[in-house]
């Protein structure tokens, strides 16, 4: 009896073993183990890799191929960390994605990784603050670095980054007591989120949904479900409800946002249901925050984590339920570095840890809803808004038949609209996917015109910031008195509207309206989002004017008026799943209308009221748009019935770039369920000083897609700047 531990010991102690290293060019190393060490697979370990040390997690040898290294020149690691093992489901996950997505294993791996601050333990770290004494005199940098960090408690480097001033002004503060230390505990707890804090009242529907959940989370068995309900209709209570249940059962809870700019909602409502909020994992965290927040998740001590799709591959210790909401989102795909879809991946996750998954949406991707269709997931609907609130009355506005005056954007109906609004103490919210003031300026007099330097791209004119500036690469300038070509003064013209000119066009048209202005340059930090809700809760705003981020989760009961004002902006460009998107994003736009009592109205401004999509909207015909969708994408072959994936090749040196397109382009696969387009420049020839050329694969559904793009590039080699990534299941095509 006694022995019986010591043999299942000696039987699993690990003495070669093989690692997953974070090192590109040596993924994987065997190393052996002292006989003071222990590790299992999944262990973070240190070891020592030429005169250096490398992290790694130690991976089942016969599920990471390697090279056989005689037992004699093996070395011995040098430490375990001090964290739990990557568990199984975690390993699994990121071995298909690997796979999946034709992305290097370590890639995918460090995504599950904190600093190395985090995996060495816990104990303390040191921040500053303001301490409230002030000097009598003070220089103008420190009088601005003091403004600036009122309320702030970060290190000196990040307090240095919010304050713009450089870390030596800030130790200087420090040293004359105007910052003091604080000593921040990394593992301090969490307030504990309460199951039963306050527990709504639920529609019937509403109800029906969540037991359906809450049975789910119970059964602790993967089974994922669309959560189709229109905006307004309670998506977020319903399931909720099941959040509470795995915090009844002690389950770790992650709920995925696409833009961590509309968490802010988002985390009030959770707070008022829960009593306490999430713990929160984005990109913009602090260092200690990031730190604390992945270590309780590792130790099962966070229980709700929401955050960006970052969030997804961190390395929970007992997942009970994945949520994935407006899982239509665009953002979810991740354009850089391992190009990955965080709703499919979610999907994923959660059969690898056998736990359900609940994808919600009023506007669900087509793909989402074909699952459904062929019965893969659950479709749980909310036909119906709650409260008895009625869904908006949308009707078109032709611009060709009521066109804006000159140099206007604004027809005068939709103006007409937005008086009566004002009148009545109500409000108008007015969308246009376009921060800035104008997309593109140029020179009156010799036609010049102002493009990015790194980019294929126009400069974009911000005039509250005076500066014309890049949205794909961030480069800017400030906006020059003369024409650099002609040297001819006051002669720029700003052509076309962004939200900024439109913001405006209403202070001239309606003086005495109360506006805001919603983009990601004017909301930029949660304070200033909290601020903008609470004025437009209270009513202090009569016309909102803004981008995306004005399009969906909020609840403003006084909002009874959207125009769109140009709907057909998202269908220019050629992409795949331009309809869509434009369907998506006026359809949660409209959902903003007539949340309250009073019935809401949209007016769509386009110059195509006969395309499909302005048509359904219309008609407010979902079913309609989805049937014409899905035959387009089935004549083109496109997804959900057909495949395409993307290899985009890119150099600094146009040549370099087009020759290795080429060498790519005359290796292709001459298969009859694979079709290569291209090589062609891609539309965005020039990003970020690269120049990019672009391959296109339209694959059928019963091609082995990954293996065929994986073996067609494994035989070929290219130069050093050359840069050839892989896009598995594209979203952008540019
Ligand atoms: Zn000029
Ligand atoms: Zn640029």
């Amino acid at each position: 009896m006694v022995r019986l531990p010591l043999e299942r010991h000696s039987v699993t102690k690990m003495n070669r073993i093989r690692l997953l290293v974070f090192n590109p060019a040596l993924p994987v190393l065997d190393y052996k183990v002292p006989a003071h060490l222990s590790v299992e697979p999944g262990s973070l370990v240190l070891a020592p890799l030429g005169p250096r040390q490398v992290l790694g997690i130690v991976w089942e040898a016969d599920r990471l191929p390697g090279d056989e290294v005689p037992e004699a020149k093996l070395r011995p690691i040098l430490e375990v960390l001090p964290v739990a093992p990557l568990a199984a489901p975690l390993r699994r996950l990121i071995e298909w994605c690997a796979d999946y997505y034709v992305a290097p294993m370590n890639a995918v791996a460090r995504m599950a990784l904190g600093s190395m601050a985090a995996l060495r333990g816990g104990g303390t770290t040191t921040e500053y603050r303001l301490s409230g004494h002030e000097p009598k005199r003070l220089t103008p940098q420190r009088a601005a670095a003091m403004d600036a960090l009122h309320g702030e408690q970060a290190t000196i480097r990040e307090l240095a980054a919010i304050a713009g001033v450089s870390e030596a002004v800030l130790r200087g503060m420090a040293n004359t007591g105007i910052l003091e230390p604080v000593t921040v505990d990394l593992d301090r707890p969490y307030p504990r989120a309460r199951a039963d804090f306050a527990v709504p009242d639920l529609s019937a529907e509403q109800r029906q949904a969540a037991d359906r959940f809450i049975a789910a989370v119970d059964a602790e068995e993967f089974r994922p479900f669309l959560l189709d309900g229109v905006t307004g209709s309670g998506k977020t209570e319903c399931y909720f409800e099941a959040v509470a249940e795995a915090i009844r059962r002690k389950c770790q809870v992650l709920v995925l946002l696409p833009e961590i700019a509309l968490t802010e909602n988002f985390l009030r409502r959770f707070e008022a249901r829960f009593g306490t909020p999430p713990v929160l994992w984005h990109s913009s965290l602090k260092a200690s925050e990031r730190r604390r927040a992945w270590r309780a998740i590792a130790s099962g001590e966070a229980q709700v984590v929401v955050g960006a799709r970052s969030a997804l591959f961190l390395p929970y210790a007992r997942l009970g339920l994945l949520v994935v909401d407006e899982a239509h989102e665009v953002s979810f795909k991740q354009d850089d570095g391992v190009r990955y879809n965080a709703r499919d991946v979610a999907v994923i996750r959660a059969r690898f840890e056998k736990v359900p998954v609940i994808l919600a949406s009023a506007t669900p991707a087509l793909e989402s809803l074909e699952m459904a269709e062929a019965g893969v997931y659950e479709r749980v609907v909310l036909p119906d808004r709650f409260g008895g609130a009625q869904l908006p009355e949308i009707a078109v506005l032709d611009l060709r038949k009521e066109p804006p005056e000159r140099g206007r954007w604004l027809a005068p109906r939709l103006v007409g609209e937005m008086r009566e609004r004002l009148e009545r103490g109500e409000q108008s919210l007015l969308f246009l996917n376009r921060r800035g003031y104008a997309p593109l300026t140029l020179c009156r007099h010799c036609g010049y015109r102002f493009q990015c330097p790194n980019c294929s791209a126009w400069l974009v004119e911000h005039r509250l910031s005076r500066r014309l500036s890049c949205h794909h690469c961030g480069h800017e300038v400030p906006v020059p008195d003369e024409c650099p070509e002609c040297h001819t003064g006051d002669c720029l013209v700003a052509c076309g509207p962004g939200a900024e000119r439109i913001a405006d066009e209403v202070k001239e048209l309606l003086p005495e309206a109360r506006t805001a202005l919603v983009t990601s340059d004017t909301l930029n930090s949660p304070e200033r989002i909290s601020e903008f809700v609470a004025a437009a809760e209270q009513g202090l705003i009569d016309v909102i004017i803004g981008t995306q981020l004005v399009t969906k989760g909020y609840h403003f009961p006084e909002l009874t008026l959207v125009g769109v004002v140009d709907a057909d902006l998202g269908l220019e460009g050629g992409d795949l799943r331009a309809g869509e998107r434009t369907y998506q994003q006026i359809a949660q736009v409209a959902g903003r209308a007539g949340r309250g009592e009073k019935p809401g109205e949209v007016l769509i401004q386009t110059r195509h009221p006969e395309a499909a999509v302005i048509a359904a909207l219309a008609a407010g015909d979902r079913d309609a748009f989805y049937a014409a969708e899905a035959e387009g994408r089935r004549e083109a072959g496109a997804p959900p019935f057909g495949r395409w994936a993307a290899i985009i090749v890119s150099s600094e040196d146009e040549a370099e770039a087009r020759e290795a397109s080429r060498a790519i382009g005359g290796a292709r696969p001459n298969l009859p369920d694979v079709l290569v387009l291209g090589p062609a420049p891609a539309p965005l020839a020039l990003l970020r000083g690269r120049y990019r050329y672009r391959l296109l694969i339209n694959a059928r559904r019963s091609a082995q897609l990954q293996d065929v793009i994986r073996q067609w590039l494994a035989s070929l080699s290219f130069p050093q700047g050359v840069r050839v990534s892989v896009d598995i299941d594209p979203y952008s095509f540019v």
